[in-house]
């Protein structure tokens, strides 16, 4: 039966799934049902919750700049919270980024990147218009985004809207050969504007991980052969893999990065896309044809660019990365019990994220085992949301050794259950 609410919810098949869960709290890393229940947010409400939900620094950040000024047009004004943004942003990231555009979703971060990259290249009157993508990516559901991320059921209906891409083999074990030889002969061709990567590991696609000397040889790479390089790290910044940024463990510059998600600590929603200055300067003229013209009505919005500046105080003042570390090592002694477990495969794990495949007849991101794993988890009070027969858990950062022992638990006795 068709449910009464209005509401169409995303990646939702409301004619299979059961009626959403009403959430009336977040804590910590827990979510409180409108009928009490708790639910362990194992997988950082869709890897944004970075410090916990309501942190307190960030919700007071957020209540003192309500009381100053909510929201301003950022053409032609600018704000204060936005300056320091910026300036911040700007301070503990590669010297070489210079400029940061504001935007508010990951996918509207990718598509400032693509735009940068191909108003860089007209303005300066070279004729590089293809963008380059990894097999497997993901890189938000906007048309840009979609038509670099990996084309499947996903986005079969909108393919007439997609523009082409050039693709490289994901750089899977042993194979990484294959995936540079790639990039160098399809550079080589003088027509590549930008590759864009999710650095280290493919997130919706499956978290696939790959090691940061090809990462570094990649960009090599694109340097070699003048071709702009974008880092999307929309869902790897923030600590995500260990590092503050992943290029980080790579020693990669970017021309152009994408952050979002955590850059709010996951309270509210911004992106920001930063550039190196001569992606500026080459839009940068008294021709007026050569503005970078982009903008949605909030960008920039005070209160959130607030709550940003507050994230990063936390990141300051509070030992964030040694609460990173420890949810990396109990990630690593836990899934050590799975290790020997035949009906485990792909153990894999880069700091806060850790993924394991359980078998299935059927694998894909539709297989029937998906929605099975998800009830079987939410059954127990844990939000864990399976691609397919991936089962993943990217906690918030101050979960605890006895809150990822229930996911763990759960993830045995699930698949006791299947079998
Ligand atoms: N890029 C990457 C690597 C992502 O993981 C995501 C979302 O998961 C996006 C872009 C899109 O971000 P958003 O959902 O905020 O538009």
């Amino acid at each position: 039966m068709k449910s009464m609410s209005p509401v169409w919810h995303p990646f939702t098949q409301h004619a299979v799934q059961p009626e959403p869960t009403l959430i009336a709290r977040g804590d910590g890393a827990w979510l409180k049902t409108a009928d009490g229940r708790r639910i362990f947010d194992a997988i950082s409400s869709w890897w944004v919750v970075t410090h916990g939900h309501r942190h307190p620094h960030i919700v007071q950040a957020i209540k003192d700049q309500v009381d100053r000024l909510d929201q301003v047009i950022f053409a032609g004004f600018t704000h204060e919270p936005a300056e320091r943004l910026a300036r911040r942003l700007i301070a503990i990231t590669p010297p070489e980024l210079e400029y940061v555009f504001f935007s508010d979703s990951g996918s509207t971060s990718v598509e400032v990147a693509l735009k940068m990259a191909l108003g860089f290249w007209r303005h300066r009157g070279e004729k590089r218009s293809r963008i380059l993508a990894l097999e497997g990516a993901y890189h938000g559901d906007t048309i840009g985004g979609m038509s670099v991320g990996e084309r499947g059921v996903f986005n079969a209906p909108y393919d007439p809207l997609l523009f082409d891409v050039e693709r490289l083999p994901f750089p899977s074990a042993g194979r990484e050969q294959a995936t540079l030889d790639g990039l160098n002969t399809v550079c080589r061709n003088g027509t590549i504007a930008a590759l864009i990567v999710e650095p280290l590991i493919l997130g919706a696609g499956g978290m696939l991980i790959y090691p940061p000397w090809v990462l570094a040889e990649m960009k090599r790479i694109c340097e070699t052969h003048g071709v702009l390089f974008i880092a999307d790290e929309v869902m790897t910044g923030w600590g995500r893999t260990g590092t503050l940024f992943a290029c980080e463990q790579a020693s990669v510059t970017p021309d152009i990065a994408c952050y979002s998600k955590g850059l709010t600590g996951g309270s509210l929603p911004l992106a920001v896309t930063l550039c190196r200055a001569d992606i500026f300067d080459a839009h940068y003229s008294t021709d007026r044809t050569r503005t970078f013209f982009h903008s949605s009505s909030y960008t920039a919005n005070p209160i959130a660019c607030a709550a940003a500046l507050a994230n990063l105080e936390i990141w300051e003042r509070e030992p964030v990365m040694e609460r990173i570390g420890r949810v990396a090592i109990l990630h690593t002694e836990n899934l050590d019990r799975f290790r020997d477990d035949r009906r485990f495969t792909n153990i894999r794990q880069i700091g806060t994220i850790a993924a394991l495949d359980i078998a299935a007849a059927d694998a894909g991101y539709m297989a029937d085992i998906g929605p099975r794993l998800y009830q079987g988890f939410l059954a127990r009070g844990l939000l864990v949301r399976p691609l397919g027969n991936t089962i993943y858990t990217m906690p918030p950062y101050c979960s605890t050794a006895s809150e990822l022992d229930l996911v763990y638990e759960a993830i045995g006795a699930i698949a006791d259950e299947i079998e």
